[in-house]
């Protein structure tokens, strides 16, 4: 079961770190340790070496994140008396494909990599989804880490064990479940990004509040605008808050299977489909904000929630600045066609993860056709 430690409960160098927390999430007989704190990206040589035998690190990172992180991070590791070495990928959705893992594979394949060996993810979700599938295959699975420097990986891509590419078949298709040893969140690191991809990055946040729990969606609209300064003590209490609330899922179902997992897909239904059928010129946070108030909306015409909650959300999106129309010229049998193709899937049978009040997801199969057309074109302007 998930365990909220919130406490200093390494010894050594790293007990030092001003503001650093421990979460400790206990999924499927194996321990997973988060450590949050500002400037922690300096210390991942030392949390790395308590995580058993190890001296050679792969880092994988992107162009940008590389350029602004990875000598800090191949410090540590040096310091810690590891063997990093460097593999970088351009930034963005198309590395998250078979070449590039096919190119990972061949690099680890050159530097003789096995089994005692460990790839550490510096970066956003494109670049923790390619670095953890390639660690779930190569040599049928060996360790990895994540050091998330966006606010989607810090709050939901680097929590989870979620690894996926994305290929013809459709996003994030082909995938395995694969915890990383360690989840390493320096808070600091969100204050390069770009001010889009911080805000993209909330839309998790407000999903988190909308599955379970009021207090954070409260919490985080009265707040906005410290968040969007990124306020260095605003950021680390939600980042915090985000990985309590998405460890929670995780540990109480790891591999999705009974039923608890699956609420964590919350506006990711119609939200991957405006994503793969705009080619992903969105963000990922800006389709599952646009996925969320249609979701809403749909439990909404399904007589499950409020009307008051769709404004309320619309109202929290609108504060963040991210989209609640969209502009892509998408038709809705575009969207239909790329949501007969989701994993949560029954038989022929389309599951949505709908909602009857704020904290209260329920799943649904046997939402009609016409109901879903009309909560996308909802969102059409
Ligand atoms: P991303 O990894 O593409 O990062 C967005 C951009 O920010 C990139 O250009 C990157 O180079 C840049 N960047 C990253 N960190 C930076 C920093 N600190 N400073 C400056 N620039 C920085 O995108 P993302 O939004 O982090 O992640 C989206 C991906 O995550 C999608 O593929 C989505 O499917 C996946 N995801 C996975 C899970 C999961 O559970 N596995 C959950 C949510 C999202």
């Amino acid at each position: 079961m998930f365990e909220w430690t919130g406490a200093l409960a390494f010894a050594g160098s790293v007990d030092r770190l001003p503001g650093m927390m421990d979460i400790n999430i206990v999924c499927d007989d194996s321990a997973i340790r988060v450590a949050v704190g500002p400037g922690l990206l300096g210390d991942v040589g030392e949390l790395l070496r308590r995580h058993g035998d190890m001296t050679d690190v792969c880092v994988v990172t992107d162009e940008h994140v590389g350029s602004l992180y990875a000598e800090k991070a191949l410090s540590s590791l040096r310091l810690a008396g590891l063997s990093p070495w460097l593999h970088t990928i351009a930034p963005g959705e198309d590395s998250k494909c078979l070449s590039e893992a096919d190119a990972l594979f061949g690099a680890l394949a050159t530097a003789g990599f096995g089994r005692d060996g460990i790839i550490l993810a510096l970066g956003g979700g494109v670049v923790s989804d390619l670095a953890g599938f390639v660690a779930a295959t190569w040599c049928r699975g060996v360790r990895w880490a994540v050091c998330p420097t966006t606010l989607e990986a810090d709050l939901d891509a680097a929590i989870g064990g979620k690894t996926a590419v994305n290929t013809s078949a459709g996003k994030n298709l082909v995938g395995a479940f694969h915890q990383p040893v360690l989840i390493a969140i320096d808070s600091t690191c969100p204050k390069t990004l770009d001010s889009r991809d911080v805000r993209a990055g909330l839309a998790e946040s407000v999903k988190h509040g909308l599955i379970a729990s009021e207090e954070l969606l409260s919490w985080q609209a009265s707040r906005t605008e410290a968040i969007l300064s990124l306020d260095e003590e605003t950021v680390g209490e939600l980042i915090i808050r985000n990985v309590h609330i998405k460890a929670d899922f995780v540990s109480r179902d790891p591999f999705e299977r009974s039923g608890v997992r699956i609420m964590l897909n919350f506006g990711h239904t119609i939200g991957h489909a405006i994503e793969s059928a705009c080619c992903f010129r969105l963000r990922h946070g800006e389709c599952v904000a646009l996925g969320t108030l249609a979701a809403c909306r749909l439990s909404h015409m399904c007589g499950l929630l409020d009307e008051s909650v769709v404004d309320r959300l619309s109202g929290i999106l609108s504060d963040i600045g991210l989209p609640t129309a969209l502009h892509e010229p998408i038709s809705t049998d575009g969207i239909l066609r790329h949501i007969s193709q989701d994993k949560k899937k029954r038989g022929k049978q389309v599951r949505y993860v709908l909602l009857t009040a704020v904290g209260e997801p329920v799943v649904r199969s046997d939402v009609p056709e016409d109901l879903v057309r009309a909560a996308y074109e909802s969102l059409l302007v």
